[in-house]
């Protein structure tokens, strides 16, 4: 397994807790600050499931 540094890690996703790296394509809420895996931002249709904001991909 490559070593990846913490400083890296942006965060985990709040669905299903995958670490998200800088290097990653992710997705944030910009009304609660929420991120979120592409996958799991696939599967809410890009939409936050807390507040049903429009997710923006990074
Ligand atoms: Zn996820
Ligand atoms: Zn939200």
């Amino acid at each position: 397994m490559a070593y990846v540094p913490k400083s890296l890690m942006l965060g985990r996703c709040w669905r299903c807790g995958r670490r998200i790296y800088k290097a990653d394509d992710y997705f944030t809420c910009p009304k609660c600050g929420s991120m979120y895996c592409t996958t799991c931002a696939k599967k809410q249709r890009g939409k936050c499931p807390i507040d049903g904001s429009e997710l923006i991909p990074h």
